[in-house]
């Protein structure tokens, strides 16, 4: 018994590459990937990752070397998170929203032994190349458009030429240790400068099978690329699309008029994205516009999704999951898990209820809400603010070259996520707020994500933030900014600052209503759509309260 016990000869890592395996060998006719005109099956994908892991082996590419990617979400992008990690390397994909100096920093940060770059960013990359003083990556391919070749030439090689060159029996490099590391990404630097996240081949397996598992996601899915693939390797759904046999349908631009062709054209079944593409969607012009005849399934997250607006969307015939996460959790890490008995509860009741960030997926141990100073959790209670903190499987072993940052982002074994939260009775963890965006005023905690919230519920507020600004009695009062629907004559300025918070006034305790309120034609975001607070903040800092 004993000597069972420590026997590992049939030790297999767990690692995604299986799941293309198990895609070839089961569902080989079954359509992998569209891209306007292009189609492959699962075996030609299986095929065209052998020749292309087989190419980056005989240019010496092999274990741990970094190969980057700068490209939208296109076929090449798909193949790669299964090609890289198949010769021994690690995929970075580099957000193509970046501007040239913060892609320069990546690249020189990672080490980059080789640069892919869709020829639509060859400008962006010569900049970033241009910042790198000769420390360039020793590899740079061109990856021209599959569908309409441009002929364009950048760097050494071309994509669809490595490819075809690689042997299609390639069979190279196994992955003997499942915490090799497998991605590389870069947290978007919504609060502080990009820190690279390593994830290994264990944790994106856990992750994929526990998302697919957490959102329900049945067999053969048609996948909408909503999601850039480079926002944590498409939250593992690069991965997991193909553990269930699905169809990737890439698309290069997330336009209305692109994402609604694309889901009445190949009849999606799903899609990931931000609580931002919402608006995208809705306010789609109706030439833009198809209607939504079979349920198309949206796990969103990545920001706080105001109730209002999932109801909204969820009138258009979406059917939305709420997810949370962060790069360092390997994307979602609580999932708003949908009890039956919330069916019966009236839509605005059930549109709260789903605003909520959810319980852990499967492949986290724990996930709860701590008073980070002692450690203790903070009653269920719904009321009693403290730090998220999770720990399991899918979190980051530490930050890339970073072992100061990794030991402070750790208390306990648990991963501090920066997040302000409560905990409800039935365990449904809620975020208040980042702890940087908690407004203190008058020694009382305020949350900006429930003010926000009401303002979204005004029916002419498009977007809405709402940061700290001085104020001499209280410390700090809460100051919107906003961004205005066009009315039906188009215009936007027909809204006053006096309407909106007496709309607050009706809607919010007296002490939390904003003393001031920005109109702003659109609010600063991240690369990742994310609104930039630290810049409304540094606006609101100048105001005076009269
Ligand atoms: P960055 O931290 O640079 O923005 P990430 O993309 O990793 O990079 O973002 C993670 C952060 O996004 C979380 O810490 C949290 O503040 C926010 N976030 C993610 N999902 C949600 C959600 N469903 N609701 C509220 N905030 C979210």
């Amino acid at each position: 018994m004993d000597q069972l016990l420590k026997c590992d000869a049939n030790y297999v890592p767990l690692t995604p590459i299986t799941f293309l395996k198990r895609a070839n060998a089961v569902y080989a006719n079954r359509t992998s990937v569209i891209y306007e005109g292009t189609r492959f099956t699962w075996s030609q994908t299986y095929e065209r990752c052998c020749r292309l892991a087989d190419s980056l082996r005989s240019l010496n590419v092999g274990k741990n070397d970094v190969v980057s990617v700068l490209a939208p979400n296109i076929p090449a992008v798909y193949e790669m998170h299964f090609a890289v990690p198949m010769a021994g390397a690690v995929l970075n994909t580099i957000n193509t929203r970046l501007d040239a100096k913060n892609i320069a920093t990546i690249l020189s940060h990672s080490g980059a032994k080789v640069l892919f770059v869709d020829y639509q960013y060859m400008e962006l990359a010569s900049k970033a190349l241009g910042f790198l003083d000769g420390a360039v990556p020793s590899i740079i391919a061109c990856i021209d458009d599959i569908d309409t070749p441009t002929g364009v030439q950048f760097g050494q090689l071309e994509y669809e030429q490595l490819v075809q060159r690689g042997n299609p029996g390639y069979t190279g490099e196994l992955v003997q240790d499942e915490w090799d590391p497998i991605a590389l990404n870069y947290t978007s630097g919504t609060t502080s400068a990009p820190k690279g996240v390593v994830y290994s081949h264990r944790g994106a397996y856990l992750s994929s099978l526990s998302l697919i598992l957490g959102w329900e996601m049945g067999n053969a899915p048609v996948y909408l690329w909503s999601l850039p693939m480079f926002h944590c390797n498409g939250w593992t759904f690069t991965w997991g699309v193909a553990a269930r046999g699905g169809t990737n349908v890439c698309i290069r631009n997330t336009s209305a008029k692109d994402m609604y062709h694309n889901i009445a054209e190949h009849a999606v079944t799903h899609m990931c994205c931000a609580p931002i593409v919402f608006n995208v969607l809705l306010e789609a012009r109706p030439h833009e516009r198809r209607e939504i005849t079979s349920p198309v399934e949206i796990l969103t997250g990545g920001a706080p999704p105001p109730a209002s607006l999932l109801q909204e969307i969820e009138r258009l015939g979406f059917h939305v999951t709420h997810a949370y996460g962060l790069t360092e959790a390997t994307g979602p890490a609580l999932v708003c898990e949908w009890q039956k008995k919330w069916n019966k509860l009236p839509q605005q009741d059930q549109a709260k209820l789903k605003a909520r960030q959810g319980i852990s997926i499967l492949t986290l141990a724990d996930a709860d809400v701590k008073d980070l100073d002692t450690m203790v959790s903070v009653p269920r209670d719904g009321k009693t603010m403290g730090e998220i903190v999770l720990r399991g499987s899918s979190i980051m072993k530490g930050y890339f070259k970073d072992p100061e940052a990794t030991s402070k982002a750790f208390r306990n074994g648990w991963f501090a996520t920066g997040d302000v939260g409560v905990i409800h009775p039935d365990g449904y963890l809620e975020i208040k707020d980042r702890s940087k965006d908690v407004i203190i005023s008058g020694g009382e905690n305020i949350s900006s994500v429930e003010l926000e919230s009401v303002l979204y519920r005004h029916p002419r507020v498009l977007e809405a933030a709402v940061v700290a600004m001085p104020h001499p009695k209280w410390g700090e009062s809460p100051c919107a900014f906003i961004s205005v629907k066009k009315n039906s004559n188009g215009d936007t300025n027909d809204v006053k600052e006096s309407d909106i918070i007496a709309y607050c006034k009706k809607n919010l305790p007296r002490f939390t209503v904003p003393k001031r309120v920005e109109f702003m034609a659109e609010l600063p975001k991240t690369s990742t759509g994310k609104i930039q607070k630290f810049q409304l903040r540094a606006l609101a800092q100048n105001f005076v309260v009269s």
